[in-house]
């Protein structure tokens, strides 16, 4: 089964992201439980945890099927101090709004070692920063966001990941969600079905398949290897449609959210449609 959605509006409170996501015919979201371009937020209100938790049941939406994402302040491989415990804090407090919604997945971005410590500390501060939160916490993956090793951002190699699930203590909580456009963009060609699935053949390879909890599936305005992030809808930008195919014909993806971050909302409707239309037992 693939879950399929978007990346939509809470603005009203979680529960209306639900609302947004059976208005696009999608059976699986992604949503920020916190405004992601601010530090504190207040905490969530039981109505607002029971309105949502009313929404999914009535929706059909388990924690399997939806995808929260951090906000883009936090680094966890902060190279100082202070900038990592305020990270941290952060991450946590991700963390408990999640536990609190029910949910069981947390996407983030890995981190940035801003030029002041070397790639390999950097990558062990973000295992030490997940293993902070998983003991913290009960019942929510960390899920590690491929980037498009956009500045001094980490995580654009599959090795990157690797190196960090290796340094985690539990690994039944962590996961990795890959980014389409940021794969292509950090050199991993798409562009054909054999460049895809050799793509996922190397994912397998290095970080493997098990892992996978998530995907968000965006075309790309960046050019290949640019190592620039910047998104485009499906078909419009430099991936093209085969890739989308491939990914939706492939049985090793299967029951993750599956989630676009595509730039016109507009037309999330029908690029959920004809994501479905791709696979092979589609009607
Ligand atoms: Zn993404
Ligand atoms: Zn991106």
């Amino acid at each position: 089964m693939k879950y399929l959605g978007a990346h939509v509006s809470a603005a009203g409170g979680p529960d209306q992201a639900v609302l947004r996501a059976v208005e696009i015919g999608a059976d699986a979201f992604a949503l920020f439980t916190k405004n992601q371009r601010q530090w504190h937020a207040k905490p969530l209100t039981d109505e607002a945890i029971d309105a949502f938790h009313a929404a999914c049941r009535e929706h059909g939406f388990g924690p399997g099927q939806i995808l929260p994402h951090d906000s883009y302040l936090i680094n966890l491989g902060h190279p100082d101090a202070a900038g990592l415990e305020k990270s941290r804090a952060a991450f946590l407090d991700e963390f408990q709004r999640c536990e609190q919604l029910g949910l069981t997945l947390l996407n983030f971005h890995p981190g940035s070692h801003l030029k002041k410590i070397s790639e390999s500390e950097c990558l062990t501060r973000i295992a030490d920063s997940i293993n902070h939160v998983l003991s913290e916490t009960r019942g929510v993956t960390a899920v590690i966001e491929n980037t498009a090793g956009q500045g001094t951002n980490l995580g654009w190699r599959f090795e990157h990941l690797a190196e960090i699930i290796d340094q985690v203590d539990d690994r039944s909580r962590v996961g990795v969600c890959i980014d389409t456009c940021h794969a292509f963009a950090a050199g991993y060609d798409l562009r054909t079905p054999e460049a895809c699935t050799a793509t996922l053949d190397e994912f397998d390879a290095v970080v493997g398949f098990e892992y996978l909890r998530g995907m968000h599936l965006n075309d790309a305005k960046s050019e290949f290897a640019s190592r620039v992030d910047r998104h485009h809808s499906l078909g419009q930008g430099n991936i093209g449609l085969d890739a989308f195919t491939t990914l939706m014909r492939d049985p090793r993806i299967d029951d993750i959210p599956m989630v676009l971050e595509t730039i016109e909302p507009a037309i999330w409707a029908e690029e959920i449609a004809w994501l479905r239309a791709q696979q092979l037992d589609a009607a």
